[in-house]
């Protein structure tokens, strides 16, 4: 595949063109340069990876046993891994994220996606009850783990490749095919993890991949297609309720990842170093494209003023830059598009009486990166929780730090928002920080660290966040379904 050209589908172990030979063009976050033409999924193309996908399931792979399932699983990842750098390349093209974050985080957690899973389903045990009847003899019930069968997986484009794999890893450990829609942004490493599954040997129709647009598009024609047996997503809220529109059609199963507006809540007794690098890191990682990332910083009132300049600091020296250039340690937004709107939350911010910190527009840019989607980071201070960058969900890099004084006053403020998926508090009194963990309404809290992922907890967001938890056996209670078996002895 010459991933600079044409991208294609990727359906029962082919890659295809569309049906009807449709297109749509990706451009370089980067530079905004064309990057590569991609096949635009109509119906019948998804008609045709569902249909690979169900025969999959009837196939060969509905009958293989865990051991070897687990062994494929095990080549997927040990295939990733030899073919990192492909990998890298791929991730780096379609985000324009520096390659430090990427070769890190980034690919490794793909890898890990594929073994985690495996590990899971090989050593989780079945629940059996023994239960008295009338004639003394006794019956024992035990409980199966069936794959749900074929499951549609739409991800987004904010780390395209984890959070693909973090669903695909469960999925095929479980048994299942699957039927991915990438985001229209990212379908890179999508496609290239389809030549991994034909390397190690993943029989036809397991895995697909169809590209295209969300609404009236490839998306919710996925989502739609009655031979989806139950679809995971991550994306935003309002995407959410559209998917579970089309899911409560057939009764199936969803497990969704959604958006955030996150708190960081930093007490004056904290180690004010490691606070201030683990804010910035929240805030400005992946140009504030992390679910998890940061938005509302709060600071308890004696250490504010020294905490707000300590992050003017960090984020004015930020090193924008091409991503595979070691020395960048800042990449672009993802598109223009999100750009544009990153830069109405920067105006509005402005117009809602905010003080700019730092940042609040977009830098200058040598000749041959100003086409690029490039934002400042950017802090504010100043405004009430009632203003619109404080409420809403901005996904840049950005975020707004108020003071507060005491510990009920800041889990009120953290908890005034609809999202609830994640947390992190900074204070070295460890009694509050358990106080604080469990008033806290969110999925995941962090306490002196940030992003610091176990793959085997659950994970996922309360409130308008998320349904569902998945991570090690969490995942198992989506991606199977359980029956009961009852023997009369
Ligand atoms: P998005 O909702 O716009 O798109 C996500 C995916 O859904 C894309 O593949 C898109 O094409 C598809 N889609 C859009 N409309 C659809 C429809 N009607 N039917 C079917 N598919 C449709 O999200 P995004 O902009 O790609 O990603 C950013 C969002 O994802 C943010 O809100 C972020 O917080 C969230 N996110 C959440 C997590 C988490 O774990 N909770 C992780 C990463 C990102």
């Amino acid at each position: 595949m010459d991933q600079s050209r044409h991208i294609l589908h990727f359906i029962d172990g082919e890659f295809t063109a569309a049906a009807d030979a449709s297109h749509f063009t990706k451009y370089s976050p980067v530079d905004g340069r064309p990057l590569a033409k991609i096949a635009e999924a109509g119906r019948a193309d998804i008609a045709a990876a569902v249909a690979a996908a169900r025969s999959a399931m009837r196939g060969e792979w509905g009958k293989l046993s865990i051991e070897r399932r687990v062994d494929l699983l095990y080549g997927v990842a040990d295939e990733i891994t030899r073919r990192f750098d492909d990998f890298v390349a791929a991730e780096m093209a379609d985000t324009g994220q520096p390659a430090h974050v990427i070769e890190q985080v980034f690919i490794p957690r793909g890898a890990a996606n594929f073994k985690i899973f495996a590990d899971v389903v090989k050593n989780v045990a079945a629940e059996s009850f023994r239960m008295a009847t009338p004639d003394g003899r006794g019956a024992l019930n035990y409980a199966i783990r069936n794959p749900k069968g074929v499951i549609g997986v739409i991800s987004p484009w904010n780390a395209p490749f984890l959070l693909m794999t973090w669903k695909v890893g469960p999925a095929l450990a479980c048994g299942n095919a699957v039927v991915v829609k990438p985001s229209e942004e990212t379908p890179l490493t999508a496609t290239l993890l389809g030549e991994v599954m034909n390397t190690v040997g993943i029989p036809k129709g397991v895995y697909n991949v169809v590209n295209g647009f969300g609404p009236n598009a490839a998306g919710e024609f996925l989502t739609r297609h009655p031979g989806v047996d139950a679809i995971t997503f991550t994306g935003e809220t309002r995407t959410g309720t559209a998917i579970m529109k089309a899911a409560a059609e057939g009764m199936r199963d969803v497990s969704f990842e959604l958006g955030g507006k996150n708190a960081g809540i930093v007490f004056a007794d904290c180690h004010f170093d490691a606070a201030v690098d683990g804010i910035f890191r929240s805030v400005f990682l992946n140009t504030g494209q992390v679910c998890l990332g940061t938005e509302r910083v709060y600071v308890e009132r004696p250490i504010f003023e020294r905490f707000v300049a300590a992050l003017k600091t960090r984020a004015e020296a930020v090193r924008y830059g091409r991503p595979e250039d070691h020395a960048s340690t800042y990449g672009p937004l993802i598109s223009q598009e999100h750009r544009d709107k990153v830069l109405s939350y920067y105006r509005k911010a402005i117009d809602e009486g905010a003080t700019l910190v730092t940042g609040g527009g977009v830098p200058d840019m040598p000749a041959e990166l100003a086409g690029g989607s490039w934002v400042q980071p950017t802090i504010w201070t100043g405004l009430p929780e009632t203003a619109a960058v404080v409420r809403e969900e901005i996904f840049g890099p950005c975020c707004h730090i108020r003071p507060f004084d005491s510990e009920d006053e800041v889990i009120d403020l953290a908890n005034a928002n609809d999202y609830g998926l994640a947390t992190t508090i900074w204070t070295d009194n460890l009694s509050r920080a358990h106080r604080v963990a469990e008033r806290v309404e969110v999925g995941v809290t962090w306490v002196n660290s940030w992003f610091l992922r176990d793959l085997r907890t659950p994970f996922g967001g309360s409130k308008q966040s998320g349904i569902g938890r998945e991570g090690g056996v969490h995942s198992l209670e989506f991606y199977t379904e359980t029956r009961n078996v009852c023997i009369k002895l």
